[in-house]
């Protein structure tokens, strides 16, 4: 099989570069196209010599998600792409544009999966209700943002352009399907091309990492030279609960992860923010505010509430307004930083928990 371009490194391109017979800077000229240009294919790249651009057709594969359904919420401001891989597997990404708020700037958001299905099997998640198939390539996660890209650009397959059109995208979560620590060389690799300047040079504050708490790997990437933003998924307070949401939380418990976040702060100076899906009567009590509020006592961090979406997972329901009101006064009497988030594109199933592989429109 012939290397996907997008999964090279920078210097694996400048390699290929030379084995092709042309100097190493034909990889900045390359690179620039696919990320700056949003050329679409080698042809498109025309200040590169001919015999060169016949060379990569034949030795490398430039992009290789096929895009073949897309929803936009009624809002306009979701849109959920299933993309079929080449190995006729499926995944989904989302862009999610955030108005600008008295407190924040306009957010213009892509979501990325990480793998096919998750390892993970989060009762309540539609992505673990599946299984888990396979991990994605640095490439396949990266061709979901540059997808994105264009689209910004007003070049999308369906010659569309995202509101508000032609502004650059702000940030990339990966919070889509799949367990990002899980597929951590993958998702190292994609995190440099993203953040990378020969790459589409996101500041790595752009950049999230969302992750349930595979402690080893908040250890690892505590260390590594990109320091990117770190979301939690916590969903319990206490371990009992915590062990029905997250089975991951039996591995790794409170005891062993709220330290490890906490070494990510002293580490990286990334204030890690933590994810709580507030479901009806199995984690949105007064006593789990409570202990929450314990549990990350004089922890400089942040809580993101976010109302729980409906998903396959049997008994899962979304917190009402009047638990998810007292849930969050708690926290704020005791002086937790926290947000109640917009669930978006709930309505198209591209919410927190609801991407999945799909059959193909065909039936395949
Ligand atoms: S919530 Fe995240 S980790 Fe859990 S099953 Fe879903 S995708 Fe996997």
């Amino acid at each position: 099989m012939k290397p996907r371009i997008l999964d090279l490194s920078y210097s694996e391109v400048a390699e290929l570069a030379i084995t092709l017979g042309e100097p190493s800077y034909r990889a900045d000229q390359v690179l620039r196209w696919i990320y700056s240009g949003a050329a679409r294919s080698f042809d498109e790249m025309s200040d590169l010599p001919r015999a060169f651009r016949r060379k990569l057709n034949e030795s490398c594969r430039l992009f290789t998600l096929e895009p073949v359904d897309e929803k936009v919420s009624k809002d306009g401001q979701t849109r959920k792409v299933l993309f079929r891989l080449e190995d006729n597997k499926t995944i989904e990404s989302a862009y999610m544009l955030y108005e600008a708020t008295e407190s924040s700037r306009e957010r213009r958001t892509v979501c990325v999966s990480t793998q096919v299905g998750c390892p993970i099997r989060c009762p309540f998640c539609a992505t673990g209700q599946q299984g888990f198939e396979r991990n994605l390539t640095a490439g396949e996660i990266v061709e979901q943002v540059l997808y994105f890209v264009w689209l910004t650009r007003g070049v999308g397959q369906d010659g569309a352009a995202l509101p508000p059109a032609r502004r650059p995208l702000t940030n990339v979560v990966f919070m889509g399907m799949g367990e990002p620590l899980a597929n951590y060389e993958s998702l190292k690799g994609a995190i440099a091309r993203l953040n990378s300047k020969t790459g589409l040079g996101l500041g790595a504050r752009q950049i999230t990492v969302s992750t349930v708490g595979l402690v080893p790997q908040i250890q690892r990437l505590a260390r590594e030279d990109i320091r990117v933003e770190l979301a939690v998924s916590l969903h319990g307070a206490t371990d009992r609960v915590r062990n029905i949401l997250v089975p991951v939380n039996r591995r790794y418990p409170l005891a062993r992860l709220i330290p490890a976040c906490q070494e990510y702060l002293k580490m990286t100076g990334r204030r890690p923010t933590f994810e709580y899906a507030l479901f009806n009567g199995i984690n949105d009590s007064l006593d789990q505010a409570q202990k929450l509020a314990e549990l990350l006592a004089g922890f400089p961090c942040h809580v993101n509430l976010i109302v729980g979406n409906p998903t396959p997972g049997k008994g899962f329901r979304p917190s009402v307004p009047r638990r998810v009101a007292a849930f969050r006064k708690e926290l704020t009497d005791a002086g937790v930083s926290n947000t109640l988030r917009q669930s978006r594109g709930a309505d198209i199933e591209a919410g927190c928990g609801q991407l999945r592989s799909r059959r193909l429109p065909n039936g395949a």
